[in-house]
């Protein structure tokens, strides 16, 4: 085939040739093989828009399998057992242009594949979908949807710990935390805080977390619970910190006491002894130096000292505090 060739800038004879390369998929280098047209006269690689595409699509089935990442029919599939592009999206709560890219072959982001996973393996999460987003669909589509779940008759309750789990996932999916969320060990660290930390209250309990994961970050790398942090007025606090409480005493870790003093409040009192067997010499040794550290701070004077923090700094209002800034800690 002839094409014009802009080194020997005319048209030439060319021939299309496979060749190695890697091409970045989502900041990932992947190996793949390439076909080009190339110009036999002088080599030069031409620009060919039909071989371009197929190579990309080559690139990103070659990312897919080696991730095990979900095909855009495979994604088509999910989303057509439920119904329209729209519906589907809203129940995500995704744009419906997102759900149209995946099942045009763009790769989807971690946490929306997990979403879709989810979605074809569990049938419970499509009634947790459509109980957090029902009401955005149309009348017609919600009732259709009901009776869709209502027919699979599932057990869909969700306990109070996996509920706290999915809502953490995302934060590691979207690499805010390294590893990924363990509520016992969460539980067993704020035993142990309660166990060092006479009368402690959740303003402090939120600053010692924030401590211990940030410690043992600067030290190795990686926090402990997989919890998020967000700055907030009073200092750092773990993302959805109320609920964290409310799950721990739920599920009976933990007890609330009215607080007898000059202010009202609850504090916190351990159920049972925090599970040292959970944690790695390592994290216990961090968890232990953080509780005796801050053992006799109030929890405004804890709350002074986090807003010296680089991380609590350089950091807005409600927005997350990433772990880059353990390094910063001022505390070793
Ligand atoms: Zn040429």
């Amino acid at each position: 085939m002839e094409k014009y060739c802009d080194i020997c800038q005319c048209e030439q004879e060319t021939q299309v040739i496979s060749k190695k390369e890697s091409l970045p998929v989502r900041g990932e280098e992947i190996e793949t093989v390439s076909d080009v047209r190339v110009c036999l006269f002088c080599g030069n690689e031409l620009f060919d828009e039909e071989l371009d595409t197929k190579n990309l699509e080559r690139v990103y089935r070659a990312y897919r399998s080696k991730h095990n990442l979900l095909s855009p029919l495979e994604i088509r599939e999910i989303r057509k057992s439920i119904g329209s592009g729209r519906t589907v999206a809203t129940l995500l709560g995704w744009s419906q242009a997102t759900i149209v890219r995946y099942e045009g072959g763009a790769i989807p982001s971690p946490s929306h594949h997990e979403q879709l996973l989810r979605l074809k393996n569990d049938p419970s999460y499509l009634k947790y979908l459509f109980n957090l987003n029902g009401d955005k669909l149309k009348d017609r589509e919600r009732d259709r949807i009901r009776v869709m779940i209502e027919k699979e008759d599932v057990p869909v309750e969700l306990s109070p710990i996996d509920f706290l789990s999915k809502l953490f996932a995302p934060f590691y999916d979207k690499g805010i935390t390294n590893i990924e969320f363990d509520f016992e060990k969460l539980a067993a660290m704020v035993q142990i805080f309660a166990e060092t930390n006479q009368g402690l209250v959740k303003t402090k309990l939120q600053k010692l977390l924030y401590y211990a994961d940030n410690l043992h970050y600067k030290r190795y790398g990686y926090s402990i619970t997989g919890l998020a942090y967000i700055h907030n007025h009073f200092g750092p606090v773990p993302a959805n910190h109320d609920l964290i409480c409310w799950v721990l005493e739920t599920v009976g870790a933990i007890e609330l006491k009215p607080y007898k003093g000059p202010y009202e409040g609850e504090i916190i009192v351990p159920v049972e002894k925090g599970d040292r067997e959970l944690f790695s010499d390592e994290e216990l040794d961090v968890i232990l130096t953080v509780a005796e550290y801050f053992k006799d701070f109030t929890a405004s004077r804890i709350s002074d000292f986090s807003h010296r923090e680089r991380g609590y700094l350089e950091t807005a209002q409600k927005e997350i505090i990433p772990f880059s800034y353990a390094n910063d800690l001022k505390l070793d």
